[in-house]
């Protein structure tokens, strides 16, 4: 049986407790779309706002588990600064740690290491939380979509 501790790392904890980049964006510019899992009750807003080809700043409101709040967390760390083409790298580089996606033989570029986000890694062996874990990841792929970027 895989152990709690697993879950709760002190990691997950900390971004759970002192979550980065809470908060709201004006849209437009931004862009604002709102994910849920409907399984566990997380509930995500995410503002986006890409300039020049750059993910110019993320910002997310919402609520629920450590996981489904400490992944959306990290999630701005690893994208905001990033060239649209390296934050869809690192989505792709995520759900393949969450096993929910292969990795992609062409990426176009090399995604940027997951740093904190390894911290997530034992969710896997909790497939009911893989929905949590992913939940800040689906809204950012729908963000850059119809932000157009
Ligand atoms: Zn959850």
């Amino acid at each position: 049986m895989p152990g709690l501790e697993d879950l709760y790392r002190e990691i997950i904890l900390d971004h759970y407790r002192n979550p980065r980049n809470r908060g709201e964006l004006t849209a437009p510019p931004a862009t604002i779309v709102e994910g849920h899992n409907p399984l566990c009750g997380d509930e995500i807003t995410l503002h986006l706002l890409v300039k020049d080809g750059v993910v110019a700043d993320v910002k997310t409101a919402g609520q629920g588990c450590s996981i489904s709040q400490s992944s959306a967390s990290m999630m701005t760390q690893a994208v905001i600064g990033r060239t649209v083409a390296e934050a869809r790298a690192v989505i792709h580089r995520f759900k393949h740690m969450m096993s929910i996606e292969d990795h992609h033989h062409d990426e176009p570029v090399e995604a940027p290491a997951l740093g904190d986000l390894e911290a997530l890694q034992g969710v896997v062996k909790f497939p009911v939380r893989i929905k949590c874990a992913v939940l800040a990841w689906n809204t950012l792929s729908q963000a850059l979509d119809e932000a157009g970027a």
